[in-house]
């Protein structure tokens, strides 16, 4: 069976400077906020465009700090996706809020900025005080921004971009982390800019978020260190992930170029038997995972003459979150996720990294056409 995503590829390409990057530190001995943190913030902010970047600990992490900023907790509603990962929904649920489901568009899996406004109307109407907006650039794509943050504005919410699937990625000539209030990332091994753990930033230009940040992961700490001056948690980076990233930072652009490639050959190869994923106009993915959709039915048959084939496949997401047994409670625009439920079943992911080289790739292509030819 090939890998779903090839980080040993990855890793023997850079595997002298990442031992000698982790040994560096295991000498120097700042484990905690050592001097790799501070360099990563500064590349990572010089790489996306925005002021500030405020490493932490994880994806989730990255969500909970601005949520906590922003004051989120009993008796306020956050309007999000549920076609997502849980984490998503799970910081606004985790501090008290309600998490209000938007749909998604059918061809970019993204939030549908229609349903967004109407499910602002139903939340207004229901008295569930909505405050904010968690759009996600969901499998490496930005959301419509060009759609969202106008309607954001003009209903006074703010704006939080979920970008663990898709740091790097473009919005008309913009990379993310520039985009509403703030925007999070994971640097979960798995995502496009991985660590050999955990990790996680929040991108803003805001001065004041930025310190409320910088304060609320290391529990809420003040100018006096002894002096908590607000209820935080313990959220930074180590230092060995950060220099870990700092290597993989420098090979990120050509990774999501070779990604690009990638993507262009599935969909000429597969686009008479598949529907392959919408790329928007203007927009650059990273390409987290590659999702194609089937007719209904087919899926199952498809998994299967895959594994047979020796390829393995990944269904994202087999259960969105408003049927999630955590989540079922929470209300959802209009009651129904007509499109969120149709990708639940249609849906699948094929492997996707910057080391699939032509031959797998061909292969892959192959038995998905024989299949369903
Ligand atoms: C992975 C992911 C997260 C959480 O990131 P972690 O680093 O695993 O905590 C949040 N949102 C989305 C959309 C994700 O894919």
């Amino acid at each position: 069976m090939m890998p779903f995503i090839d980080l040993a590829a990855q890793r023997a390409r850079i595997a002298d400077k990442i031992e000698a990057a982790v040994r560096r530190v295991i000498d120097h001995g700042a484990y905690i906020m050592g001097p790799e943190v501070y360099e990563l913030e500064k590349r990572l902010a010089a790489f996306c465009g925005a002021k500030h970047a405020v490493s932490c600990a994880s994806g989730t992490d990255a969500l909970t700090l601005v949520l906590l900023a922003k004051g989120v907790k009993p008796g306020v509603a956050v309007l999000c996706p549920s076609f997502t990962f849980a984490a998503t929904a799970e910081a606004v649920a985790l501090l008290g809020g309600t998490p209000f489901f938007v749909d998604v568009l059918p061809d970019t899996f993204n939030m549908d900025p229609a349903s967004l406004e109407a499910a602002i109307a139903e939340a207004r109407e229901k008295k569930l005080n909505p405050v904010g907006v968690i759009a996600v650039d969901l499998f490496g794509q930005p959301a419509d921004y060009d759609a969202i943050e106008p309607i954001c504005a003009r209903e006074n919410l703010w704006l939080l971009c979920d970008a663990a699937q898709a740091f790097g990625a473009t919005f008309l000539g913009r990379k993310l982390g520039t985009f509403g209030m703030a925007t999070t990332t994971s640097f979960f091994p798995a995502k496009p800019l991985g660590a050999y753990g955990d990790g996680g930033a929040v991108f803003t230009d805001d001065d004041e978020l930025a310190d409320v940040l910088r304060s609320l992961r290391v529990h809420g700490q003040g100018v006096d260190k002894y002096d908590n001056v607000r209820i935080g948690v313990t959220g930074r980076l180590d230092t060995i992930q950060a220099a870990i990233l700092l290597e993989k930072l420098a090979i990120f652009p050509e990774e999501i170029s070779a990604r690009n490639e990638i993507a262009a050959r599935y969909a000429q190869g597969l686009r008479e038997v598949a529907i392959p994923p919408a790329v928007a106009q203007g927009c650059e993915s990273v390409w987290a995972q590659y999702t194609i959709r089937l007719k209904p039915g087919q899926r199952d048959g498809l998994v299967a003459a895959l594994k047979e084939a020796g390829v393995p496949t990944a269904c994202y997401y087999p259960v969105p979150l408003h049927r999630q047994t955590a989540y079922r409670a929470f209300p959802s625009v209009g009651g129904r996720l007509a499109a969120t439920d149709q990708l639940a079943q249609e849906a699948l992911s094929l492997p996707m990294h910057p080391y699939l080289g032509a031959e797998a790739q061909e292969r892959i292509i192959g038995a998905a056409r024989k299949h369903l030819g």
